[in-house]
Formats: C-alpha cells, structure tokens, sequence
C-alpha cells in the first residue's frame, strides 16, 4: 500500500507487511471503499465512531498474495497513500499533538533514514498538508485515539519516527 511518491521501490516488490497493517477508512472515504467492495457486506468495523478495514486474515482483503496488487487500487484509503507516512498523536517535550510520522517497520523508511533522508518524507508531508483543510486533522485525531483503544489489533507496537507537527494549510 505504499504512497505514489514511494512507488517504484524494489523494497515493495519483496515486502508485504504494509498490507499487514489495520487501515483506517476517512469518514468521506467508506462510500468508496463500499462501492469497489461491491456490496454492503464490505469488511468495514467500526470502533468509537472510526471504521477500520476489517480483515478475516492476515492481510487486507483488498490485497492480492498472488500478484501482490491492491484490487481498489485507484480508490485506495488516503492512509494508503500517504504510507509509510502517516499522521498520528505524538508527544513532543510533554506536549501531545499530531504529527507527521514515518512508520519504521517500512523497508523504505530505514533506507531513506539510514541515508539521512528525512528531509525526503518532510518534504512530501507538506506537499500533502497543502491539501488539507482542519476538518481532515479532527478525523485524524479521531482514529488514533480509537486504534491506540484497541491495541489487541496490533500484533507489534507502533513503532515510528517523528517528522513535523501537522499543520493543515485549509482552515474548515
Ligand atoms: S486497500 Fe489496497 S493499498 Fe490499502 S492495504 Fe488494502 S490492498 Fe493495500
């Protein structure tokens, strides 16, 4: 599920862990993600107001083992294409808020970081945050808070590094 920005990587045609991960699903991303699901019984959950893509195995449903392609790949979730960014609720000298994140597990994450890349990931953050409004912040906040509650969803720990405090660029 790698982002567009990262796409190309060799790290992603070995990999596979990524399609591992729980997805959350914005609130105006689940008609989406219904209709390339093709019926209402689409693997949505739904935990404190957040849905999440519900897997019955290891692996997202929509993920492919065989050719390794995602079979929504044009309405794929946001959380898939910013990957292996992300935006999450970070404490920062005692300060909670949300930042920008890169998740470390990624292949592509340590190659970048081992490099001294940060500035690559910062870059595109911004990129990103240029298009967003504060509306897409409250969501954000919404779906950490509900999938730090459920941490019987993850099998490892978050484990991530920080890159910039989120700052919409829109105000709602
Ligand atoms: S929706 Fe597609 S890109 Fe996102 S985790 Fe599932 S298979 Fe991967």
């Amino acid at each position: 599920m790698a982002g567009d920005f990262v796409s190309g990587s060799d790290a992603c045609r070995t990999c596979d862990l990524c399609e591992r991960d729980n997805i959350y699903v914005l609130p105006h991303e689940r008609m989406l993600v219904k209709h390339d699901g093709g019926s209402d019984n689409v693997p949505l959950v739904e935990f404190s107001g957040v849905a999440f893509i519900a897997k019955s195995t290891a692996y997202c449903p929509f993920y492919s083992t065989a050719s390794h392609r995602c079979g929504i790949y044009e309405h794929r979730p946001f959380a898939c294409r910013i990957y292996p960014l992300d935006v999450i609720l970070h404490v920062e000298q005692g300060v909670e808020n949300l930042w920008w994140v890169v998740h470390d597990t990624c292949p592509i994450t340590q190659h970048l970081l081992s490099e001294g890349r940060k500035d690559f990931f910062l870059e595109w953050a911004a990129r990103f945050e240029r298009l967003m409004d504060d509306h897409l912040g409250e969501a954000f906040r919404r779906q950490d808070r509900a999938a730090r509650g459920l941490e019987f969803l993850f099998r490892t720990p978050l484990k991530y590094t920080p890159i910039k405090p989120f700052v919409p660029a829109i105000e709602g």
